[in-house]
């Protein structure tokens, strides 16, 4: 188990580390997320030893690591701009930890082909760099790091420079390949479809600190601010005005509970938002836009001075102009601090 408490990195005038506290338990994905700038390659650097924080600690299997140099830790990193060794052939890059462990040449053989055969590159051992595609360069990366057997291993954006489609391939490849090696994994990474393919559970990182944690789909349907709502991508955020014990728009009334903070605000996931002509609120199509599988439809909802636009989620696509009744999951709509 990894257990990274209060850690504080100050560089100069800014904190890049403001109390960060992340555990991962054993054979646990751990994705932490946040925008640029929000401390995370910091984090994975404190978490190797390759920056001593000013404050706050880090412990791996319940020992501390502050005396413990990276080589020592027994973890393996990838980082997004990681080099492969242009004049060792791929056989040759992957051996590299395992040489620097000073094992045995068949040793070494034999981890170097199980590793390829694991990222899905059988007997490439001969192959020289320059002739690797992008998403081979990467697999070869990830084969390295994994090659000596890692009790942690750290990924920093390590899909950050590929395609759409190499990326969507290691998107379901690698939470593959980790659950087979059992590996405690702590992945980095600004992309919401990434947090949610690789993490068991997401921790969510604004200036330095956890605001957020939780599986993808708490965080989703529960959302805790308005800014990680938006930073999961989830539309229809309003805020709202809370009289008493209900928070209204002009066009949704829903209760809330004494305890909540005030002030409120709403999100209400695109899928929950259901047209129907018995639906109790009216609306105007805006756009339709095709994503595969369904729309997403805008709909102008025009109540008062309220109006407001919604978007759901929906099989159908009514051109714009086209009137509508939209019908809302209450239990759907999650209340959010502001
Ligand atoms: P992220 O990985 O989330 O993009 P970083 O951990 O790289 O964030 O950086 C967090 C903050 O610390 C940023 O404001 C960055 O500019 C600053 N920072 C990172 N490394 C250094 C450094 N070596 N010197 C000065 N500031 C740094």
């Amino acid at each position: 188990m990894l257990e990274v408490s209060g850690i504080v990195v100050r560089y100069e005038d800014t904190a890049a580390l403001d109390g960060m506290d992340l555990t991962v338990l054993d054979g646990e994905r751990a994705v932490v997320m946040g925008p640029s700038g929000s401390g995370k390659s910091t984090l994975l650097r404190v978490i190797a030893g390759l920056e001593v924080p000013d404050d706050g600690t880090v412990r791996w299997n319940g020992r501390y690591l502050d005396d413990v140099p990276p080589h020592r830790r027994g973890f393996g990193l990838m980082f997004q701009d990681y080099a492969l060794f242009p004049h060792r052939d791929v056989g040759r890059n992957v051996a590299y930890g395992l040489e620097m462990q000073g094992l045995p040449r068949d040793e070494i053989a034999r981890r170097v082909a199980d590793t390829l055969d694991l990222v899905g590159l059988p007997g490439a051992e001969r192959r020289a760099v320059a002739t690797l595609s992008g998403g081979e360069q990467q697999r070869v990366a990830l084969a390295r790091t994994l090659a000596p057997g890692p009790s942690l291993v750290l990924l920093d954006e390590p899909l950050g420079s590929l395609d759409r489609t190499l990326r969507d391939r290691l998107l379901t490849d690698m939470p593959a390949i980790f659950d087979r090696l059992g590996s405690t994994v702590v992945y980095v990474t600004h992309d919401r479809e990434e947090a949610f393919a690789i993490g068991h559970r997401i921790t969510v990182v604004e200036g330095g600190k956890p605001v957020a944690h939780g599986t993808a789909a708490d965080l989703w349907r529960r959302p805790p601010s308005r800014f990680v709502a938006s930073f999961l991508g989830l539309e229809n955020v309003f805020d709202v005005t809370t009289h008493h014990d209900v928070a209204t728009t002009g066009w949704l009334a829903i209760p809330v509970p004494a305890s909540h903070p005030r002030p409120v605000a709403i999100a209400i996931p695109p899928e929950h938002i259901v047209i129907d002509p018995a639906g109790d609120l009216e609306g105007t199509v805006v756009e339709a836009r095709f994503r595969g599988g369904s729309y997403l439809v805008r709909v102008a909802v025009a109540d008062g001075a309220d109006g407001a636009e919604l978007t759901v989620d929906t099989r159908d696509a009514p051109p714009p102009g086209t009137p509508v009744r939209l019908r809302i999951d209450p239990d759907a709509v999650a209340l959010l601090a502001r």
